[in-house]
């Protein structure tokens, strides 16, 4: 047991660290003649395991080890994860399927996609454990197992932050992979995460917005016009690209809404490091909406829509709680319904209160604020209450998360740990 108000125990919330490799040109042929290798003979084990019903991993091996090694020349380590890998996509598969992601059982998508066997792209990622890769950190060099054997000093660059991180938690597997024509490898961290602190009364209140993607109840609004207005640009030229429809045009498409999503997740890891280091200084913790079906909540004219679906609230909101989550921050998540309409001075609600898109102003008690600060303090507000009433209740379990479209709940979680449960990848940093 952690002492009180003290940071004791520890437990793991895992999260991956990318670093990109610097292969000579004679490392990377053999790299892709490696990654090709695993990829096929992944193939090849799927159809076993899908004409064999033999999905599972000690069954796939019985049918297909011995020839996985033989037939593509890939060492015990290699074949076992290749088998492996195969029946974890026939689990994430199945999955889906149960989950309904692919559509009813008679539809089109879910029978393309139950009615075969899985294939893997030529350059899908591979997973390598310590025996077949080893990191030399402070040298940026990692030696990996190839098809034509060890392969030493193969040069990665990394950020110092990355660099430290990784020696000190980088535990179990990596993924080799090729992606715009770059090597990377995606190490697995297990970083250490302070217990929540107790003593926490009070908390900073943040509203996700479209025009300011996070607004504090401290007043503080993060990013937002600059932010918008290049992703317009982008989205203009992506409309021509479209038009265009060429093999070429489709490249760069797709190279294009990388690099955006790149650029929006940069984004995010920045306002949730601000968020949560402000949190941590001043000793509160963080208030945030339940963004469980926002999409079917929210409905916006045209030409927002597409900033706000090109907008992940929902990864702002994870990048938050994790980073919360190691740094001891409780997280609890209010019902965001009718924050922005509700005065944060004196409770009255009602939709006129809401003058415009910027500007709030209560029709009861003539209190104006920013809109997006008056809706980060109600949801404050929400929380505190929340937290209060957990701290009195003696069950342990936060209330059962709302299902789709009933999300009006509250649901609180001291921990924050519906959002980074150990297990989960989050993206480093
Ligand atoms: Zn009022």
């Amino acid at each position: 047991m952690p002492e009180r108000g003290g940071r004791g125990s520890v437990r793991g919330v895992k999260l991956v660290v990318q670093v990109k490799l610097l292969p000579t040109p004679l490392q990377a042929a053999a790299l892709e003649a490696t990654l090709h290798a695993c990829n096929a003979a992944a193939t090849w084990a799927s159809q076993v395991a899908f004409e064999k019903n033999a999905r599972r991993n000690f069954a796939l091996r019985e049918h297909t080890y011995t020839q996985v090694k033989e037939r593509w020349g890939l060492g015990a380590q290699a074949a076992q994860h290749v088998i492996k890998k195969t029946c974890d996509a026939y689990a994430a598969l199945a999955a889906n399927l149960k989950a309904g992601n692919l559509g009813k059982p008679w539809s089109k998508r879910y029978r393309k996609a139950a009615e075969k066997p899985v294939a893997f792209r030529p350059e899908s990622a591979q997973p390598y454990d310590d025996r077949m890769l080893s990191w030399q950190i402070p040298d940026r060099t990692v030696s990996i197992w190839t098809l034509s054997g060890r392969m030493k000093n193969v040069a990665f660059t990394a950020s110092p932050e990355h660099l430290a991180r990784l020696a000190l938690y980088r535990r179990g597997e990596s993924d080799l992979l090729f992606r715009d024509g770059m090597w990377f490898l995606n190490a697995t961290c297990e970083v250490r995460e302070a217990e929540p602190a107790t003593g926490v009364e009070e908390f900073l209140g943040i509203d996700l917005g479209i025009v300011n993607i996070a607004t504090t109840s401290d007043g503080q609004i993060m990013a937002g016009r600059a932010v918008n207005r290049g992703r317009l640009r982008e989205r203009t030229l992506r409309t021509k690209l479209q038009r265009k429809n060429t093999p070429s045009a489709k490249r760069r498409l797709k190279k294009r809404r990388r690099k955006e999503a790149r650029r929006a997740k940069d984004i995010n890891h920045k306002i949730s490091k601000r968020v949560v280091a402000e949190a941590e200084r001043t000793g509160r913790g963080i208030a945030l909406e339940d963004l469980t079906g926002i999409r079917e909540r929210v409905r916006l004219r045209k030409p927002q829509r597409a900033t706000h679906s090109s907008w992940s609230f929902a990864q702002l909101g994870a990048f938050i709680a994790y980073k919360a989550r190691r740094a001891g921050v409780p997280v609890v998540f209010v019902d965001p319904a009718y924050t922005s309409r509700t005065c944060a001075e004196c409770g009255h609600l009602d939709r006129a209160n809401r003058v415009s898109q910027a500007w709030f102003a209560c029709r009861s008690c003539g209190f104006v604020d920013h809109a997006d600060r008056n809706g980060s303090r109600n949801i404050r507000r929400r929380a505190e209450e929340l937290w209060r009433r957990g701290a009195q209740s003696t069950a342990p379990d936060p209330p059962p998360r709302p299902g789709r479209g009933t999300g009006r709940k509250p649901s609180t979680t001291a921990s924050g740990a519906r959002c980074a449960s150990p297990g989960t990848s989050a993206p480093g940093r």
